[in-house]
């Protein structure tokens, strides 16, 4: 029989994960032909996560859990829980039900056409706020021009994966990690099944606005050296001005001599070169960002507790260095 690990990232998710609990098992029951565990990861919640995990862990053998140090971020989870799954499929989807459980057998049907992964993808953002949809839209209509992947735009982090493509994934060992840009990047058969969106019910969500939008930013720069060639660009454009502008005030002078006004002029220059410059060494400062952070190598997440075996948690480590494909 196949075994089928779900990955649910979990960070401050009390309210949510009975109900989630309840409506995946009714989903997941009457399936006899796989076998599902959870890997349940508790991004250092500090709430009563964890101690619900431990009953649910207590009440089902299927429930595993990891628990980190601190919060380390979805990102994180997601890597933990594919690092530690050990299953010949994986899916990964999130503990607030706005990933409806009941998509699962669709999914499962992608897997058995042959596809490599099966994802979800939202045909509505109805009950999202328009600001954030606009910025969602934007985001994706950028990074799909400026980097080589094409991220489909409502694409959501709900999928079912193979092992190849699980294995891929891992060995893409970068710490700032973009799952949405990586899953695109592995390639892989990709069934997409759409879904209208769910609004969360329980809980609250975990993004900022701030949030969202430096993970926006460092999506882009980690996928793309597009903004870089940016800066070359706007500096050549620039040089040339500055040599026919030269060029035409050395003759101005030449002919008609010395010309003392030049005070808008000279204000314009420095404050528009002032704003080039600053904002050159903005884009480039992110990427030197993150060389920095890739460079010092620190662990994507720490471990501080788990109910995997001790066997489990080695063969995970094993995973760092598994072939791919
Ligand atoms: N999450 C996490 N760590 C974080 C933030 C979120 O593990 O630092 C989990 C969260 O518990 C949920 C999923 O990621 O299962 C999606 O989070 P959320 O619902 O807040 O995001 P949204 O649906 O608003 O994009
Ligand atoms: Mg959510």
């Amino acid at each position: 029989m196949k075994k089928i690990d779900i990955v649910v990232p979990c960070y401050n998710e009390q309210e949510v994960l009975h109900a989630f609990y309840t409506e995946a098992a009714r989903v997941l029951d009457p399936i006899s032909h796989y076998s599902f565990r959870f890997l349940f990861v508790d991004d250092g919640s500090h709430d009563n996560t964890i101690v619900i995990l431990k009953e649910l862990a207590a009440a089902h053998d299927n429930v595993k859990y990891l628990s980190f140090s601190r919060n380390f971020g979805k990102e994180a989870a997601m890597y933990a829980g594919l690092k530690y799954s050990s299953a010949d499929y994986v899916i990964v989807m999130d503990a607030d039900l706005q990933h409806p459980p009941a998509m699962i057998p669709d999914m499962l049907a992608g897997i058995e056409e042959g596809y490599d992964c099966c994802a979800a993808m939202r045909v509505s953002r109805e009950g999202e706020s328009r600001i954030r949809s606009f910025f969602s839209q934007t985001f994706y209509k950028l990074s799909n021009r400026m980097t080589d992947i094409r991220m489909p735009q409502n694409a959501v982090d709900f999928r079912i994966m193979s092992r190849n493509m699980v294995n891929s994934i891992l060995s893409l060992s970068e710490v700032e990690r973009f799952s949405k840009g990586i899953f695109t990047w592995v390639g892989f058969s990709t069934k997409w099944i759409p879904y209208e969106n769910v609004e969360r019910t329980l809980g609250t969500t975990k993004w900022s606005f701030w949030g969202l939008f430096k993970y926006a930013v460092g999506g882009i720069t980690s996928f793309s050296i597009a903004p870089l060639r940016l800066v070359s660009g706007m500096g050549f454009v620039i040089f040339l001005f500055a040599c026919l502008y030269i060029l035409a005030t050395l003759i101005q002078t030449l002919l008609f001599g010395v010309d003392v006004p030049g005070y808008v002029t000279t204000l314009c220059a420095v404050l528009f070169l002032g704003g080039i410059v600053e904002l050159s060494v903005g884009i480039i400062g992110e990427y030197v960002a993150h060389i920095y952070m890739e460079a010092k190598d620190r662990p994507i997440f720490i471990l501080r507790q788990t109910n995997l075996s001790t066997q489990e948690e080695e063969s995970a480590h094993g995973n760092d260095t598994d072939p791919v494909c």
